[in-house]
């Protein structure tokens, strides 16, 4: 077992302003983050490579967003195959599929000394995964933001670990990557050799206390310059161990589990008859071979609609019994409470998508408009009149005017001990 911690948490503390690249957090969409159409997803291989192929099963606590966990993970892959191409190694990283699934454990070091070696291993072969990456909240008591063992990786999914590569660097000690250090000591025996060229780390770098968020994308590589400066020598070069690893099919991780077959496609529909201003009720069909059971995750992506504002996010999967070719799921709109009720009849714009498909592919894509519905407009604050607050009678006795203030205090009220719940349960 070999579990690595990689960043601590005062370097992260002390972080200095986003350079170069995307901060990739919790908290910073959908207004920052890009949106994503169904072949991101289902593309994060180009079409046509034949190469060996990572594949990953993520399993994420339940609690953090679809939508913004989702987006995350296209990145993180996205920067771990931009760096093997920087380094010349043909080789891709793949999310096959993302899971719910409350883990033990209040952050890194607790989750990864839960489960043993050999853990997840049914499931990441249902998927067809070699890797599986838990991506959990952590408490930050144990100063972590990601591990490595076996062939799991844990990491956290906060601020203070947004760092744009953390996934591309457990991912890499998967493939028996070790640490570079920009300096001669090392306090962990599997490191590599210092290394760091134009002034900035690399993905390997165990001690990012330093422009974190403007490292170079790739690994160590002597054959690799960056300001006339190699960004490797003999010693330091994980791009070497990465090859070595990847052709090494006793070892390699990615050769352990095969890729499942694709067996069909799967196409969604809005069934406008069941579907209410308050709900949308989607068809999902499957073609192709049909005798075998298989799965994939229907999902919703902002637009100009805001989730969770104009509608519950969706990240369902369904699962078809072999035989079984038709099933719905529902897309909840929300209806809006007065105390935040948006004031604006407009049609605002979501997608729809199928992804991570279990022997599945994706045929289309729904692009879908909410609005308000119409009887919560009226309770809306900005359609109100203005009301002047009512004066308190001087004599207690009760004036017929303190009735409506009332209530809308002991509205106001129950939405801040709501507010309050949901904070505390965070
Ligand atoms: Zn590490």
């Amino acid at each position: 077992m070999n579990k690595i911690l990689i960043i601590s948490l005062s370097a992260l503390l002390s972080a200095p302003a986003f350079a170069g690249m995307q901060p990739f957090f919790a908290k910073n969409i959908p207004e920052e983050w890009p949106s994503y159409e169904i072949k991101d997803y289902n593309g994060q291989v180009e079409d046509g490579y034949d190469g060996p192929l990572s594949n990953i099963l993520v399993i994420y606590d339940p609690s953090i967003k679809p939508e913004q966990l989702n987006r995350y993970l296209v990145q993180q892959t996205a920067i771990a195959n931009k760096a093997h191409d920087i380094n010349n190694i043909k080789y891709r990283r793949n999310v096959v599929a993302a899971i719910p699934m409350k883990l033990e454990g209040d952050n890194v070091a607790e989750v990864a000394d839960s489960f043993e070696f050999g853990a997840f291993d049914e499931i990441r072969r249902k998927y067809g995964a070699s890797v599986v990456s838990l991506v959990i909240n952590s408490n930050l008591a144990d100063g972590q933001c990601g591990v490595q063992t076996s062939y799991h990786t844990v990491t956290a999914f906060n601020e203070p670990c947004s760092l744009p590569t953390l996934l591309a660097h457990e991912w890499g000690h998967v493939d028996r990557l070790g640490h570079e250090y920009e300096h001669t000591w090392s306090h962990f025996e599997d490191d590599n050799y210092a290394w760091r060229c134009g002034g900035k780390p690399t993905i390997m770098s165990a001690d990012l206390n330093y422009d974190q968020f403007d490292l170079n994308e790739f690994y160590s590589d002597p054959n690799v310059t960056r300001g006339g400066e190699a960004c490797g020598t003999v010693t330091a070069n994980n791009a070497k161990v990465l090859l070595e690893t990847i052709s090494d099919i006793e070892y390699a991780r990615w050769a352990q589990v095969p890729p499942l077959e694709k067996i069909g496609n799967v196409t969604i529909a809005l069934d406008e008859n069941q579907s209410s201003e308050f709900e949308k009720v989607i068809t999902v069909t499957r073609d192709g071979d049909v005798s075998q059971a298989a799965s994939i995750e229907v999902y919703s992506d902002a637009v100009t609609a805001v989730p969770a504002t104009d509608y519950q996010e969706l990240a369902k999967r369904v699962e078809f019994a072999p035989n079984e070719t038709t099933k719905t799921v529902t897309l909840q709109l929300v209806n809006p409470a007065p105390a935040d009720a948006i004031c604006d009849d407009g049609e605002r714009a979501l997608k729809l998508g199928t992804r991570w498909g279990e022997k599945l592919g994706s045929s289309n894509q729904l692009d879908l408009t909410v609005k308000t519905p119409e009887d919560t407009l009226a309770s809306c604050a900005k359609d109100k009149e203005s009301e002047p607050t009512p004066e308190k009678p001087d004599n207690g006795n009760g004036g017929g005017g303190g009735g409506g203030g009332g209530g809308s205090t002991g509205l106001l009220s129950l939405f801040s001990l709501a507010l309050f719940l949901f904070r505390r349960r965070n």
